[in-house]
Order: C-alpha cells, then structure tokens, then sequence
C-alpha cells in the first residue's frame, strides 16, 4: 500500500473508523468530524477520484446515482426544512480532502453568499 492514500480511502477501506450514515457499493455517507451545522454529513464514491476536476464520462452514473441519494439521506436525517449540497474543488475552493465529497448541511438556517 502506498502511503499517498486519502483520510476518505481509508475510511472506505476500514482502516479508520467514521460514524457512517450510508453505505452501498458506490459511496458511502458519513458524519463530518468537525460539524459546520447542527448536521454535516460527507457523501464519498467509493472510486478514487480527487474532485469535481477529477470527473469524465465514465462517471456519468456513479454522480447520478450519488446525487439521487442526497434526498433520501436528507430524509434520514431530518432535514425537511432544507439543507445545502457542497463540493469545494482544488485550493480556492477550499477543499482540504483530495478525494471528491460532497458536503450535505442542515439543522439550521444557512447563510449566503458564503466565505
Ligand atoms: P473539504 O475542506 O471540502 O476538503 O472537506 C473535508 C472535510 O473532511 C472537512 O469538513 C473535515 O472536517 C472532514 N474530515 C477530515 N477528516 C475526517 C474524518 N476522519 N472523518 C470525518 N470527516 C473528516
């Protein structure tokens, strides 16, 4: 094993613990360490891709697959008042976890435009 592996790919390989949410054989879900909101869950593929930038053609059905899970995992959270879907891409962006996530916030009013 190479040591470059992502937080986020050894948590899908088991290798550190998460308070999962979610998990098929395409992503999984789970609580985000360090809360921004009263929920923040983290939805991962469990493919290697670093980000939005890392995308192609061949990911057409896993990111839809991923997207049409965003709904049901905002059912199982609670979060009927409406919640924000984020994916911070490259250094500008903000993104600290160089494999592709999507962060789903909720539980409380969010504001905009943010930082
Ligand atoms: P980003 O800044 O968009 O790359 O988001 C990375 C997110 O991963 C941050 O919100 C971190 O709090 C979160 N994070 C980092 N390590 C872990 C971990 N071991 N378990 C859960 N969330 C994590």
């Amino acid at each position: 094993m190479t040591n470059n592996r992502t937080i986020f790919k050894k948590i899908i390989d088991g290798e550190i613990p998460a308070k999962l949410v979610y998990d098929d054989e395409m992503c999984l879900a789970f609580h985000d360490v360090s809360p921004q909101a009263p929920v923040h869950v983290l939805l991962i593929p469990k493919k290697v891709i670093r980000n939005l930038d890392g995308l192609s053609a061949d990911d057409r059905d896993l990111m839809g697959h991923m997207l049409s899970i965003v709904p049901l995992l905002a059912q199982k959270l609670g979060l009927s008042e409406g919640y924000r879907l984020v994916a911070n891409c490259g250094a500008n962006g903000g993104q600290s976890v160089d494999h592709l996530h999507f962060h789903i916030l909720g539980g409380r009013q969010l504001n905009w435009p943010p930082g």
